[in-house]
């Protein structure tokens, strides 16, 4: 047996979290840099606990409200920027995987004059800022995971920051913030967790160590899926499985990365504007058709989530999904071409080639209209 865990995220989880551990955000600094998205923050509750626990610490603080969905290099640039001028000594990021992975970018770029390539480097001349993370959907996992992912319009795609040097120091989970998200993003948000686990679990990085955490997460979320397919609000139970479920998906793609389903999404989602959960989870069914035959861990995978087969499993995604957004012939080829590129990809087994991806694409948006 081999494998190589690493997870230096000191993480607390629980309703009230944040204020209840404020002596957490003591010893790192005068003055915190929060970065939010528009304004989920000031109404879920996650930055009145925050500022509360920084002024109850003496720490100064100044806050970004600019994140936009799926951040692109110069959205985070431009905080960068402002956490510059306001001589920041640790970034906090509040909000769904936008503006977390926004934080780590800007923990990065205040410490660092450097350009793109640089900046999508492994390493970098100045240590960045360290990162609190605050998750207010559950989903992405970001609060345990070294990727920052951008939007990069020099490619024409989103790309991936991946570095053991942006993991947050400390996150704080807390179900409630996540009480306000409405169906939709608590769906979308849900499958893209279950990507992050099931593509994890059959990733050829995957491990002993991994891939209980995995399985762990993908049973989670398939209880809750119960409810989610009926298309009703989950619980305040069901709230904590999905983002504790939704952890556990994080720490696996820490270590396995993702696969062709995140390389298939981001193209749906530069493009077409189609949510990033959404996206995993309308071509994971041909994914799973495509790796089954030399993939057995498939099996694992659906009996863990009480499913007969790998339509089944399609059934589960449009009952929780809806129909697929329609794509013409141009548009799968060229997604295809730009999935084929993206460095995930090497992450999948069996490998597929271009023709292979092509398929996938098809099956996914000619099959499930
Ligand atoms: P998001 O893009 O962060 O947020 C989507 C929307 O949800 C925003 O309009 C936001 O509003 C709103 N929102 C957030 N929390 C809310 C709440 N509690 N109640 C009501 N509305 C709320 O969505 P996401 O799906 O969490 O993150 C997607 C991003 O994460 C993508 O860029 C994806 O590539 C990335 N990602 C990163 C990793 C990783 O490991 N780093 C893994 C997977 C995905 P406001 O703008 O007002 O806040
Ligand atoms: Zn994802």
């Amino acid at each position: 047996m081999k494998f190589r865990f690493n997870l230096p995220v000191k993480a607390f989880f629980g309703t009230g979290t944040v204020r209840d551990n404020a002596a957490e955000f003591k010893n790192r600094g005068g003055m915190a840099f929060i970065v939010t998205g528009k304004s989920s923050a000031d109404s879920n509750g996650s930055l009145r606990d925050t500022v509360a626990s920084l002024d109850e610490c003496g720490i100064a603080w100044e806050r970004y409200n600019g994140i936009e969905p799926n951040p692109s290099v110069e959205n985070v640039r431009d905080a960068a920027e402002r956490a510059r001028k306001c001589g920041a000594d640790f970034i906090i990021g509040i909000g769904g995987g936008s503006p977390l992975d926004a934080s780590k970018a800007v923990a990065i770029l205040a410490a660092n004059d450097i350009d793109d390539d640089e900046l999508f480097s492994t390493d970098f001349p100045v240590r960045p800022l360290p990162v609190v993370a605050i998750p207010t959907t559950a989903g992405t996992g970001s609060e345990v995971t070294p990727y920052s992912i951008l939007t990069y319009n020099k490619i024409s795609n989103k790309k991936s920051i991946a570095s053991d040097l942006i993991f947050p120091a400390l996150a704080f989970l807390d179900p409630s913030y996540t009480y306000t998200l409405g169906i939709g993003s608590t769906i979308n948000t849900a499958v893209d967790a279950l990507s992050h686990a099931v593509e994890g679990y059959l990733s050829v990085r995957s491990s002993a160590m991994i891939r209980p955490l995995a399985l762990e997460s993908i049973s989670l979320l398939a209880g809750t899926f119960s409810t989610l397919r009926k298309h009703v609000l989950p619980d305040e139970e069901t709230r904590a499985t999905l983002l504790f479920a939704s952890m556990l998906a994080g720490m696996v793609i820490a270590h396995t990365g993702t696969t062709a389903v995140h390389a298939m999404g981001y193209p749906l989602t530069y493009y077409r504007n189609i949510d990033h959960g959404r996206a995993n989870g309308l071509v994971m069914e041909g994914y799973l058709r495509f790796i089954e035959k030399d993939n057995h861990r498939v099996r694992e995978i659906l009996s863990a989530m009480g499913l007969e087969s790998v339509e089944g499993f399609g059934e589960l995604m449009s009952e929780l999904l809806g129909p697929a957004e329609k794509l013409s012939d141009e548009e799968i080829r060229l997604f295809t071409s730009t999935a084929s590129g993206s460095k995930n990809m090497a992450n999948t087994f069996p490998s597929p080639s271009t023709d292979d991806v092509h398929e996938m694409m098809k099956y996914s948006f000619r099959n499930r209209q």
